[in-house]
């Protein structure tokens, strides 16, 4: 199964608390489409199996694109790639960009999954975030995407924002679960270096993230969406349904996909591959035919520690003869810190596999790091 990615590096304000790869200069845009389109096409054979399972447009802010920018990429994803009925394809909105007429567009297009970036309905929160929505168009944003006829929609939240008590993130969840979506992801909020809120951090400007907090309202978390009928596929994903997102799953399964744009990243199977992040740059050198990239072969010990940081987090596990085929001795090694785990009831283990505990899943990057081949 392949995935193809596509990286539309433009937000119209920079929140504050996000390192991913954008800009606020969008006079850029009609540039970086036609080296989007071109380096679909000088990319045309990294994939081995050219179906696509999954498309998805992420950013930056892919909603801040228009009909013809959208109908280009998607005539020349499909020169190169196939894509069919079964194919997911997701674009990333904010939700002040989703007015009826675009969501038309989006259809119109073949958009066939929507990933709303709401994080809060709580107006404070929306602007410590420093969002560009407010909390009546998050709100809005879904239930004009249903009545246009998607189905198939995610909204992102986030929780840990600093709050005097839990009452706003339960009221968070409780907006979510009335708009009736069948995906939602939910992340903690963490304090990157290079961001706005890193900056205040290093200037103690700001207060660290308070982890007991933050662990509280997972438990939150967990706690409401089981009782509302999801299933926690993954750490930071819930789902009803079987309205799993196709594309997160293949990356956590270890499938082939592709990642166009600037700072976009590929995977093979063998090696690792990062374009640059950086918007000017990557347009000169797609405009002179190379594509920017960083490669990074990936070693055995690469692959297994890999595999167990992202098998972990989702309800499949790990499965075991993958791990002894990556690493032939990785149960003899492992032994003693497997059974200490299972005492403490972190992990659970059957004879094909290994799980997270409901516990466990609070630890889930120090279990797979314990078990890394070093
Ligand atoms: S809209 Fe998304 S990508 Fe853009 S700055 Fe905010 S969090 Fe980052």
């Amino acid at each position: 199964m392949s995935a193809l990615y596509l990286h539309i590096p433009f937000c119209k304000q920079a929140c504050h608390y996000c390192d991913f790869h954008f800009s606020t200069q969008i006079a850029q845009k009609e540039e970086m489409i036609q080296a989007i389109c071109k380096e679909i096409g000088l990319q045309k054979n990294y994939l081995q199996n050219k179906t696509l399972q999954s498309v998805y447009l992420g950013g930056g802010t892919p909603s801040l694109l228009n009909l013809q920018d959208l109908e280009r990429i998607f005539e020349q994803i499909q020169r190169f790639f196939i894509l069919t009925p079964q194919t997911e394809i997701t674009l990333e909105a904010n939700p002040d960009d989703l007015s009826q007429e675009k969501l038309q567009i989006l259809q119109k297009v073949g958009i066939n999954r929507l990933s709303i970036g709401i994080q809060s309905f709580h107006k404070p929160h929306l602007a410590f975030l420093h969002r560009s929505h407010n909390e009546l168009q998050a709100e809005k944003s879904v239930k004009i995407a249903q009545d246009v006829g998607f189905s198939n929609i995610n909204i992102d939240l986030m929780y840990a924002i600093p709050a005097e008590n839990h009452q706003i993130w339960e009221k968070d969840l409780q907006k979510a679960l009335d708009l009736s979506i069948p995906h939602l992801s939910a992340y903690c909020l963490t304090i990157e270096p290079r961001t706005v809120f890193g900056k205040k951090l290093e200037k103690r400007k700001m207060q660290p993230i308070d982890e007991n907090f933050a662990r509280q309202q997972m438990q939150i978390l967990m706690n409401t969406l089981k009782s509302a009928g999801f299933e926690h596929y993954e750490i930071s994903n819930f789902a009803k349904n079987g309205f799993y997102s196709k594309h997160n799953t293949n990356y956590w399964i270890g499938n082939e996909y592709l990642g166009v744009g600037p700072s976009a990243h590929s995977y093979n199977g063998k090696s690792r591959q990062f374009n640059i992040a950086h918007n000017q740059n990557y347009i000169i050198d797609i405009f002179a035919g190379k594509v920017p990239a960083t490669i990074e072969e990936l070693s055995p010990k690469d692959k297994l520690n890999e595999y167990l940081l992202t098998s972990l987090r989702t309800c499949w596990g790990a499965e075991k003869s993958k791990l002894k085929q990556l690493y032939p001795d990785f149960f003899q090694k492992n032994q003693e810190v497997l059974q200490k785990f299972e005492k403490q009831n972190l992990i659970f283990q059957n004879n094909k596999k290994i799980y997270l505990t409901e516990e466990g899943k609070f630890f889930a990057d120090q279990i797979a790091a314990d078990l890394f081949w070093v």
